[in-house]
């Protein structure tokens, strides 16, 4: 939802375009993504590019959807139907159109504007801000964390009347991309959170990435920064007069002096003031990072004339910011989207994105949601959510709050409303929850994590957890390596490489894959019954089960005369068309058929027209090394040549593919129709080129269950391997090698990641349990730890134990349960 504009009147004044139409144009909502829209009447549909498709070929969909004003770029203008009765702004650039209009709804707002960049913690200082300041004012922040060229012109359409203090992030990979943020945000009040390692290749060095990021502030009155960081503290020292310097450290010598005393637990902040008078703030965080937030947020809060008790009170309540959407399984089959730490429109209609991506062909779509806090008009926030509960087909609404009480004519009347987060809990029966899809939403004063837990299916503590944001920037990343009409197929094999294949093809089909395989006929069938849609190959089909391809609608792999002969007899009279992908042996010595047996496939196949060659490929069998490639050209060169031949005699043109993840960074050009990606998905560049532009798609976790004192000398484990070089700690994990964690993994051949830290296994590794040496690590129990993903990366672990990554993804045992997340 946005301020209300007169888009006519703007486009009129854009000097960067030119318009048709000039009709009363008010808009309160943008759209730049036709799926989303649902009342199109007062939206403007903005055509970006994206990496995929042209923006402008969906105006046509935005006009049958009503949407009636438009923003988009020249070079479409011959290709764009005619739009009845549109209010178009015709321009060169439409995202330079979208932020002069953000820039033009910015400057409207009157209240003080709080910027934020640096290269962590951005999202959670405005959070938290948000969250001391609007216990006395209505605040404004940017949901989520929308801090790029679009999300910031979004997030500052989004400023209304009704605030009065608005806080929007900003985050830059290159030179260059500040100055038009700045332009938008123009902040009175700036906060440099801090500076660190994030995008350094785009950046000459450490002082150009200070100065381009510092370029946010250039008009401000007031910048916030942390003096411990001699580059940053010079820099902006020579650059900004010092009366708008505002700067804090742990130890004397700025502006505040925010020293930390660490508790047992959490910790307090011990502040003196630039007028001598000295506080102190409790804080349930004790990590170095969040203490730091914390201090930006306390010297901001001072800088606006917040009473110190107000920023007390509301520093003691800060929660940690889980701003990731989290899908796990719930009790009775149910699955759980998990949103349950913040609650506003914009954050509504991503998570309702999100749960229709999952499909779950049993059950309902539940909505559990508190009311918004923040928002302005509540009438119109009770009409913006009938409507997205309309628009996303949600089965049923249990409405949290006085809102729903107060606006229960706007929904229908099979809606559940409750008070609080209690009466939910002691109604949850009411639900008769049964292989439902439920999002959890609420904001933070609704506790809806008690709903969660309540919820949540009871297992233990490890979890794997699948980034799907990483995963898509994966795929993506494959994608720039070729060119734009090659199709890509996904291997879902083996859960799809051990995260998950259901929820992984979902998305997938979500973010544009074209076909995806597997290796077996149940393992197709498994996708289809989770509502994938996609073609799907099978590599090894037994032909046996016919009635199962083709009631699940597989495309089997043939690889053998006798596989074809078992699958023909059986489709002998049957008039339903069969596809089917031939797989040729070119050097690989696996599954596929030789040159010999090609004629009598051919003869075969002109006998049973019914049988339809969809796909040929081949696979390399050394595509991930050097010293073959002699031996995988001859490999590609083969494929071509009896591909060739086969297709001569074809009615139709199959869809030729032969590249692996490792293939196509290295023979991006030989990917002839379409690609198979398999583990480059999960961030594993076997070729070790590209490894820094993969990111880690699987995190396995787990916790801490006890901690031990040991003594020097002292054996652990069984068979009494381990031993204590000196006095000290061990953790024990709740995680052993039928979890999946290696045996080989023992007696110090891998660490994991705890408090920040390094701990090294001690001992050997037992079924569902391992130590670890903590000493001096003030390890607790039930602390978390990671095994992989952001600890220790998988080609790291596997290299350990002389294993590679798909041995490692794809033992990871049933038990342990998969999250998904997006950020
Ligand atoms: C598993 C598999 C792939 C994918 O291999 P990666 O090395 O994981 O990219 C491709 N083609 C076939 C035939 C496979 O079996």
């Amino acid at each position: 939802m946005i301020q209300p504009i007169d888009f006519s009147a703007f486009s009129s004044n854009y000097s960067g375009g030119n318009q048709e139409f000039s009709e009363k144009g008010l808009i309160d909502k943008i759209e730049i993504d036709t799926r989303k829209i649902q009342s199109g009447a007062t939206a403007l549909f903005v055509a970006l590019d994206g990496s995929r498709q042209n923006g402008a070929d969906f105006a046509k969909i935005a006009h049958s959807l009503k949407v009636r004003n438009f923003i988009l770029p020249l070079k479409a203008k011959s290709n764009v139907p005619h739009l009845d009765d549109s209010n178009i702004l015709w321009t060169e650039n439409p995202l330079d159109a979208l932020q002069e209009l953000a820039k033009a709804n910015r400057f409207q707002f009157d209240g003080p504007v709080i910027g934020i960049t640096g290269s962590n913690g951005k999202t959670i200082v405005k959070e938290w801000l948000a969250q001391v300041l609007g216990q006395d004012v209505k605040v404004y922040k940017s949901p989520k964390s929308y801090n790029s060229q679009i999300g910031v012109a979004l997030s500052a359409l989004g400023i209304q009347s009704v605030h009065q203090v608005a806080l929007l992030e900003a985050g830059i990979s290159k030179p260059g991309e500040m100055d038009r943020l700045k332009k938008i945000i123009e902040p009175e009040i700036g906060i440099f959170t801090n500076i660190g390692s994030a995008h350094d290749e785009n950046f000459e060095n450490l002082e150009t990435k200070i100065r381009e990021k510092c370029r946010l502030f250039a008009n401000v009155r007031f910048l916030i920064y942390r003096k411990d960081h001699a580059l940053v503290q010079h820099f902006l020292e020579k650059t900004f007069d010092s009366d708008r310097l505002v700067s804090w450290s742990d130890v004397p010598g700025a502006d505040y002096t925010l020293s930390v005393k660490k508790e047992k637990k959490g910790a307090r902040i011990l502040m003196i003031a630039p007028d001598l008078r000295t506080y102190t703030f409790a804080t349930a965080f004790d990590d170095p990072a969040s203490l730091e937030n914390i201090r930006h947020v306390i010297v901001c809060s001072m800088v606006l004339g917040l009473k110190p008790e107000k920023i007390q009170a509301g520093v003691k309540l800060l929660h940690a910011v889980d701003m990731r959407l989290t899908l796990k399984s719930g009790i009775r089959q149910c699955l759980l989207i998990d949103d349950s730490y913040n609650n506003d429109l914009a954050g509504l209609e991503i998570a309702l994105e999100f749960m229709s991506q999952q499909r779950t062909p049993s059950g309902r779509k539940i909505l559990i949601l508190s009311e918004m806090v923040q928002e302005g008009n509540e009438e119109l926030m009770a009409q913006k959510i009938s409507g997205l509960v309309s628009h996303y087909q949600i089965d049923l609404l249990v409405g949290v709050g006085q809102l729903f009480l107060r606006y229960k004519n706007f929904f229908s009347p099979q809606c559940l409303f409750f008070s609080g987060n209690s009466e939910v809990l002691a109604g949850i029966e009411k639900l008769n929850l049964d292989r439902d899809l439920i999002l959890v939403k609420g904001a933070r004063k609704f506790q809806f994590e008690d709903i969660i837990r309540l919820l949540e299916a009871e297992v233990h503590e490890t979890v794997l957890e699948i980034n799907l944001n990483a995963l898509r920037h994966n795929f993506n990343f494959y994608k720039t390596l070729l060119s734009p009409d090659i199709k890509i197929m996904v291997m879902v094999k083996a859960f799809a490489y051990g995260g998950g294949a259901a929820e992984i093809a979902n998305h997938l089909q979500q973010i544009g894959a074209d076909y995806l395989a597997v290796a077996y006929i149940d393992e197709g069938v498994y996708l289809r019954q989770k509502g994938v849609t996609l073609p799907v190959m099978v590599m090894n089909p037994d032909t046996r089960y016919l009635d199962l391809i083709q009631e699940y609608k597989l495309e089997p792999v043939i690889y053998s005369l006798r596989s074809l002969e078992g699958l023909s007899s059986l489709a002998l009279n049957q008039s339903e068309e069969l596809p089917i992908h031939l797989e040729l042996d070119t050097g690989m010595r696996r599954l596929g058929m030789a040159e010999e047996d090609l004629k009598d496939l051919l003869t075969h196949l002109e006998q049973h027209p019914q049988i339809k060659i969809k796909g040929i490929f081949t696979h390399l069998a050394g595509a991930d090394e050097a010293i073959h490639e002699e031996f995988t050209l001859t490999q590609l060169t083969r494929f071509r040549e009896l591909s060739d031949s086969i297709m001569n005699r074809l009615p139709a043109r199959p869809i030729r593919h032969a590249l692996n993840s490792a293939g196509i960074v290295r023979f991006p050009d030989q990917a002839f129709d379409m690609v198979r990606l398999g583990i480059g998905l999960h961030g594993v560049e076997v070729n070790q080129l590209e490894q820094n532009k993969l990111e880690a798609v699987a995190t396995l976790k787990t916790v801490v269950s006890q901690v031990k004192k040991v003594r020097k000398g002292e054996s652990i484990g069984y068979g009494r391997q381990g031993r204590m070089q000196q006095d000290g700690e061990i953790a024990i994990l709740a995680i052993g090698y039928a979890d999946g964690y290696d045996r080989r993994f023992g007696n110090g051949n891998a660490f994991v990641m705890v408090r920040g830290k390094k701990a090294w296994t001690i001992g050997n590794i037992c079924m569902d349990m391992c130590m670890v040496d903590v000493s001096g690590l003030q390890v607790k129990e039930g602390d978390e730890v990671i095994l992989f993903g952001k600890g220790p990366s998988l080609q790291y672990l596997a290299a350990q134990i002389g294993a590679i990554p798909y041995e490692l993804l794809t033992g990871i045992g049933m038990r342990v349960k998969r999250n998904y997340i997006l950020d």
